[in-house]
Formats: structure tokens, sequence, C-alpha cells
């Protein structure tokens, strides 16, 4: 039987306090230095950075490591064999974890290999504290996936010190980790539009291509290009002309679903990857998309301007999927069509019959 043993909290403090069965703590997360951090503490998202995982069989040990680390800003968790520990790894995703080496179920070497096969993205610092002193052991231990490791009877200020590096260590981990991020996007961006840039387009149409050969469905390219484009920027200025290229990219996405993309390539031409339509439906959606730009008003200083832009379509249904660069280019053979025939306009390329 598990029994809650605080009382008097909320639902969700209930869930990290401390759990008994048959007398023995099987899960215990306890907030330092004080109780009304809980929140904060415990409010992290993956890969909590505010939780360290306490992994021993000793409840005397648990108990040490609690005390030394009473003066840390964290909220600790306790297991006493590597299931458990295994368990709250996948529910909690410390930022550290303490693991004991002789444990009944699972050793620390072991432990410590699981958490890093099972949880590769989730980056952890793992510290072995162990009697076992021997050098060949914390060559093994280091060697199974342990970042540090430190010998029982240990020292509280020791401990807390190393415990410190290692949050220091996963913090940096966590900044590299959201730079990239956030350089992955900006590689994927379009700078002034926000929209998809041509390599995001790319790499996310040709995928979505084979997928349309192999679960049968339709695939559209739409190459796009605003009409006298040059104008308006000679004209109005590249403000005026960044105002429309933003206009249009918001028309774009507006009338899409979310299921398709609208890239940038560059200067005034944009793409449109669209699935799941026949020809007429693809034709409509992008009818909607001519005339609302071609309605929009827009004011720059005494003056109202309108512009226009014209379409390309091509598209592939089928069990052979053509190279998706093929299919831009007979999408913008249609474009160049359009523009031939007047410009503010829509031209299906001849080989498109779906
Ligand atoms: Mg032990």
């Amino acid at each position: 039987m598990i029994d809650c043993c605080c009382t008097g909290r909320s639902e969700k403090d209930n869930e990290f306090c401390a759990y008994r069965e048959n007398d023995k703590v099987i899960e215990h997360i306890e907030n330092t230095p004080s109780a009304s951090s809980r929140t904060d503490l415990l409010g992290e998202g993956a890969c909590g950075g505010n939780k360290i995982l306490v992994v021993d069989d000793s409840p005397v040990y648990r108990k040490l490591v609690e005390q030394s680390l009473s003066a840390e800003r964290c909220a600790l968790l306790f297991a006493k064999n590597g299931r458990e520990a295994l368990d709250l790894f996948a529910k909690h995703q410390p930022a550290l974890v303490i693991t004991d080496w002789n444990m009944p179920d699972m050793e620390g070497p072991e432990l410590c290999k699981r958490i890093r096969h099972d949880f590769p993205d989730c980056y952890c610092h793992l510290l072995m504290l162990t009697s076992n002193s021997g050098k060949e052991k914390i060559v093994e231990g280091l060697r199974a996936g342990a970042d540090d490791y430190l010998t029982k009877p240990f020292d509280f200020g020791e401990l807390a010190a190393r415990v410190g590096v290692g949050r220091r260590i996963v913090e940096l981990h966590r900044q590299i980790q959201e730079k990239n991020r956030l350089l992955e996007e900006m590689a994927l961006t379009d700078a002034l539009t926000g929209l998809p840039n041509r390599r995001a387009i790319d790499i996310w149409a040709s995928r979505q291509l084979s997928a349309a050969a192999r679960h049968d469905f339709s695939f559209w390219a739409v190459m796009a290009d605003l009409d006298f484009f040059k104008k308006v920027n000679d004209t109005y200025g590249h403000d005026a002309g960044d105002t429309v290229l933003k206009t249009f990219a918001e028309i774009l996405t507006a009338q899409t679903r979310e299921s398709d993309m609208c890239a940038r390539l560059g200067g005034e031409e944009f793409l449109v990857m669209m699935t799941h339509s026949d020809k007429e439906g693809a034709e409509t959606a992008i009818e909607r998309i001519r005339k609302q730009f071609e309605n929009t008003k827009f004011a720059f200083g005494n003056h109202t301007v309108t512009a226009t832009a014209s379409f390309g379509i091509a598209g592939f249904r089928g069990t052979k999927p053509p190279d998706w660069n093929a299919l831009v280019a007979r999408a913008d053979t249609a474009l160049y069509a359009a523009k031939d025939k007047g410009r503010n306009r829509i031209e299906c390329e001849l080989e498109t019959e779906i």
C-alpha cells in the first residue's frame, strides 16, 4: 500500500511528497532550502535543472546526502535501487544523479550506462558515490558514463562542491543546446518574413514527396513571384518593398493549411508546398491568395499602392516521385507562362493531371 505522508498540501505538491510502502521511502522529493520554493523548483520543463536524483539502497546514506545538500537550492528525489532510479529519471529528467555502486538489483555502473543509453537527449551529470575506492573501480565507473567519482565516507562540503560543479556543467550544456536550437531555427528561417527559407522547404518537401508516393496522396509545388516588384522598391523605397513582401507572406500563411509549407526563396520569389488536394482545390487555394493580395492596399506616403503576383503550379501523384528540384523547375516553367500571359494570374503546367 502506498500512502502519502504529507497532508494539508495541494494535489500538485502531494505528487512530490514522501511516499511510503511498508515503511520504506520509495519516492521522496524534498526542496531545499525552504518549502516556499517548492513550486518554482519543480516547475521546470524537460531535463529539470534543479532536480537531483539520489540513488542508494542505504537509508543512512540517502539521509547523509540530503543533509550535505541542505543548503543547495534544489529538489531532491530519492530511489533505493536502479529500477526506481530509472523510473524517476524518466519522470523527472533530473540535472544530476548521485548514485551508489552496490545495490540489490543493479550496480551503479550499469545504472550509468542505462541512463546514457535510454536518455541520450537529456544530458545529466552522473556522480558515483561509493565505498569502492580502488583505482580500477574509479576507472570502471567513469568509463560506464559517470562524470565524477567520490568515495564513502564522504565530506559534506566536498559533495556539495562537486554537485555545484555538476550543476554548472549542466547549465552550460543547456545554454549551448538552446543556442544551437536558435542557430538551427535561424538557418531555416527567412529573417524578413519569418517564413521558412529555401533550405527548410527543400528538406521538408523532399520528405513529404517520398511520403506522397508511399501513402498515395497528391503533392503540389507552387512558385510565386511578385509582379514588377522592383518598381515598388525604386519608387517608394526598400521599407515599402519590405512591407509588401511581409504582407504577401502573411497572406500565404493565412490562406494555406498548417500541413502546407510556404517559404521565401529570396527577393520576391516564394514557394508553396501543398498536399492532399486535387488540381481544382490547389488552384482554388492559390486563387484566394492571388485575389487577396491584389485587393490589398498599401499606403506609402500620400500614395495608395496595390501589387500583384503570378503563380505557377506543378503537381505529382503516383508511386515514383520526381526529384523535388525537378518538380520546382516545372512549377517555375508554369510561372514563366503566367508572366508571359500578362501576370497576376495562375498557370498550371500541362503535365499535371491529378
Ligand atoms: Mg549500496
